[in-house]
C-alpha cells in the first residue's frame, strides 16, 4: 500500500488514542511509519524523524534494538503464549528473579499483566483486598497526588487528577483524597499539607499511589526525592500502604533504575511497564513486599482472584528479561548524565530565548517548558509546534503548552543534539 491508501483506510476506520478526531480527519497529515532503527522512525517515503518522546515513553532503548528483536523471535520459535495458572514458563521466571535481583530491597514478588494502567489497577485491587484479608474494613480510600495519571481503567481513572481525563466520569469515579507534591518547590508548605491531612483521613486509606519523582502526564512536573522520603515516613506513621508508580520514571528515564532509588525508600508495592518491555510488547509487572504477599496465603477465600489472560506472556517476559541484560551490558544508564546536562542546558536556553516561556525543568532523560501560562491540555500551542517539529525531522507530542523531550536512553549525543535544535527551531517556527 502507498501513503495515500494507508491515510485513507486509518480515516475511514481508525479511532486515534487521545485525539479529537473531527480535527484528525480533516485538518491532520499524519506521519505513515514504516519502519524505525534506534532515535529514528522512518516513514513510508523514506523521511526520517527522531522519536522525542520514545513514542510514549516506552522505546528506552530506541527502536528494534537488535538484541530484543532477536529474544523476541527466538522466543517466537519456542513458545508464544500459555497460561499462566497451574503451569509457568522459563521467561516469566526467570524474568521475575531478574526483576526481584533489581528491585528496591524488600520487594520480592511480581505478579503480571498487560501494561501500566493494569500494573496499576492491580495494585489498588491487591491493597483492598490485603485490608479485607486482615479484617480491617476502615481502609477503603485512596490518596494520589494532585495532577496525578495512573492510566485508563476506571479505577485508576479516580486517582487520576488531570481534569480532562476525568471530568466526563466523575460521578462513577472512586472517592480519593490528593496530596500536593512541591513541584514548585513549595517544600514546607506541602509537607505541613501533607501531615495535616493524614491526621484527618490517614487511618482510612487503604495506600498512597505516587507517580515518584516526575509528574509525567501533568506536563513534567518534577518534585524532590526529600518529599518521596516524607511520603514513606507518613505511610510508615499511619500505617498505609504506599504504591510507586514507576511506569514512566522507572527503567532509567529519572537517571537511576528506579526513581524511588533517589529517596532511598521501598514501596509496598511497584508498578513497572513501558521501558519494562523496551517498547516492544504490552507487558508490565506489579511487584509486591513479602508482607503484602503474605497476606494472601492461607485458606483459599484469601487469594488473589485477579489475572489477565496473557499474564507473564512469554514473548513479552523473554523480551523484558533481554531488557534487563542489554541495561546491564551495554551500561546505558552510565551515558545518561552527559546527556541529561545537554537537555538540561538546551532547556534553559530555550527559556532565555523564548519570551513568556516558563519553568524550564528537567530530570535524567526528561526536559521540559511550558510555553505560556495557561496549562490546559485543550491548549493548541503545543499541537502547532508539533507539526512544525516534523519539518526539522523530529517527531514531538507536546502535553498542552509543555513542550518537552523523554528520548531514547541510549539515544547518541549526535542525535540528541540535532533533536533539540529540531526541538528550538520548531518552536521559533511557531512562536516568531
Ligand atoms: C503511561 C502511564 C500509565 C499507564 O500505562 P499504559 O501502559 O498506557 O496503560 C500509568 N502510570 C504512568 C505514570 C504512566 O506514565
Amino acid at each position: 500500500m502507498n501513503r495515500q491508501q494507508i491515510v485513507q483506510l486509518d480515516k475511514a476506520h481508525v479511532w486515534h488514542p487521545y485525539t479529537p478526531m473531527g480535527r484528525y480527519l480533516h485538518e491532520t497529515d499524519p506521519l505513515v511509519i514504516a519502519t524505525a532503527e534506534g532515535s529514528t522512525l522512518i516513514d513510508v517515503d523514506g523521511r526520517r524523524y527522531l522519536d522525542a518522546t520514545s513514542s510514549w515513553w516506552v522505546a528506552v532503548l530506541g527502536h528494534n534494538h537488535p538484541r530484543l528483536v532477536a529474544a523476541l523471535k527466538r522466543q517466537a520459535d519456542k513458545l508464544c503464549h500459555t497460561a499462566l495458572a497451574g503451569m509457568t514458563h522459563e521467561p516469566a521466571a526467570a524474568l521475575a528473579a531478574g526483576l526481584v535481583a533489581r528491585a528496591p530491597q524488600g520487594l520480592s514478588r511480581v505478579f503480571f499483566s498487560d501494561d501500566g494502567s493494569t500494573a496499576l489497577e492491580c495494585a489498588l485491587k491487591m491493597c483492598l483486598k490485603y485490608w479485607h484479608n486482615r479484617g480491617d474494613t476502615s481502609r477503603i480510600k485512596f490518596a494520589a497526588l494532585e495532577g496525578a495519571f495512573h492510566g485508563e481503567t476506571i479505577g485508576v481513572t479516580a486517582l487520576g487528577g488531570i481534569d480532562a481525563f476525568r471530568r466526563a466520569y466523575t460521578d462513577v469515579l472512586m472517592d480519593c483524597v490528593r496530596v500536593r507534591a512541591p513541584t514548585d518547590g513549595d517544600f514546607d508548605q506541602a509537607v505541613d499539607a501533607l501531615d495535616e491531612l493524614m491526621r484527618t483521613v490517614g487511618p482510612q486509606l487503604a495506600a498512597l499511589v505516587v507517580e515518584p519523582l516526575v509528574l509525567g502526564a501533568s506536563g513534567m512536573l518534577c518534585y524532590p526525592a526529600a518529599f518521596l522520603r516524607v511520603l514513606r515516613e507518613v505511610c510508615n506513621k499511619y500505617d498505609v500502604l504506599l504504591v510507586a508508580d514507576e511506569v514512566f520514571a522507572g527503567y532509567g528515564r529519572t537517571g537511576t533504575f528506579w526513581a524511588v532509588e533517589q529517596a532511598g525508600i521501598t514501596p509496598d508495592l511497584l508498578a513497572t511497564a513501558k521501558g519494562f518491555s523496551g517498547g516492544l510488547l504490552p507487558m508490565a509487572a506489579t511487584l509486591a513486599s513479602e508482607r503484602l504477599f503474605e497476606g494472601f496465603l492461607g485458606e483459599p477465600e484469601r487469594a488473589f482472584f485477579y489475572g489477565h489472560s496473557f499474564a507473564g506472556n512469554p514473548l513479552g517476559a523473554a523480551v523484558a528479561l533481554e531488557v534487563l541484560r542489554v541495561l546491564d551490558e551495554e551500561q546505558t544508564l552510565r551515558g545518561i548524565p552527559e546527556r541529561s546536562a545537554l537537555i538540561a542546558q538546551r532547556f534553559a536556553a530555550m527559556h532565555r530565548k523564548f519570551e513568556g516561556s516558563q519553568r524550564p525543568r528537567g530530570i535524567g532523560m526528561i526536559g521540559a517548558l511550558d510555553l505560556d501560562s495557561t496549562t490546559s491540555y485543550l491548549s493548541d500551542v503545543g499541537a502547532k509546534i508539533g507539526l512544525a517539529a516534523r519539518k526539522h525531522g523530529v517527531y514531538l507530542r507536546p502535553l498542552g503548552n509543555t513542550v518537552y523531550v523523554a528520548p531514547p536512553l541510549n539515544i547518541s549525543l549526535e542525535d540528541l543534539r540535532r533533536m533539540l535544535d529540531g526541538v528550538e527551531a520548531a518552536i521559533a517556527d511557531v512562536l516568531g
